[in-house]
């Protein structure tokens, strides 16, 4: 998709490749990655770079593949005991239906109800293990999100439609990481929604005007 403009760094790309990722980053980059054939080829450079290293050194420590570290994570996951529905591939918000990435597919059960937030925005929250929290945030049309920063890191997946803020106009496939450096105001654009997977490893600090007051709101994507 030669619209994404924002991607995962080299650094992120390659812990992924070598299974040094926690397992809802790991989520985030698999996501981007059905959307990216510009990573997609950068991680088969590095699994390729990686074999190489393992094939010279008889002695090498085999670092997790990822695919052993994914199975990890499915070893967790109940059997699967029905014939799946069509309905496991994918997310329902009221009358729309998204496709779900492929990575969460057959994981419907880890994807909580639709819940309403301050202007027009809905959340999911998808349970992962660790600290972090994974949510799925739909913004209406013509909505915002109040102005913050973030104590941590704030890492956004746009899975359909678009939102803007000051730096850009985000469309899908693009992975937006936030760190306590940045201010950002995401609004979406009169008859224009969007959906996001996000992943957050501390809770919203809001910073403007009566934002402020919502801040208590922050906990809201924190809360299981
Ligand atoms: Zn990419």
């Amino acid at each position: 998709m030669a619209n994404i403009h924002f991607h995962p760094n080299h650094d992120l790309l390659s812990r992924y490749a070598n299974g040094e990722l926690d397992s809802a980053s790991s989520i985030l980059i698999s996501a981007h990655l059905e959307f990216c054939p510009h990573c997609r080829q950068k991680i088969a450079a590095i699994e390729a770079k990686q074999a190489r290293i393992l094939e010279s050194s008889e002695s090498a420590t085999l670092t997790p593949s990822l695919s052993a570290m994914m199975l990890e994570i499915m070893a967790h996951e109940p059997a699967e005991t029905i014939i799946e529905e069509v309905t496991d591939c994918e997310l329902t918000m009221e009358d729309k239906t998204y496709p779900l990435p492929s990575v969460l597919q057959r994981h419907n059960d880890k994807i909580g109800p639709w819940s309403r937030l301050p202007g027009n925005i809905k959340r999911a929250q998808v349970e992962v293990s660790g600290d972090s929290k994974m949510n799925f945030i739909y913004m209406d049309s013509d909505s915002s999100l109040p102005e913050h920063t973030h104590q941590g890191q704030e890492i956004t997946l746009v899975l359909a439609g678009e939102f803007y803020d000051e730096s850009g106009t985000y469309k899908p496939g693009d992975f937006i990481v936030q760190t306590d450096e940045h201010t950002h105001l995401p609004r979406t654009r009169e008859g224009q929604d969007c959906l996001c997977l996000t992943l957050l490893n501390a809770p919203l600090h809001f910073t403007s005007g009566l934002a402020t007051l919502l801040n208590p709101f922050s906990q809201l994507f924190f809360r299981r």
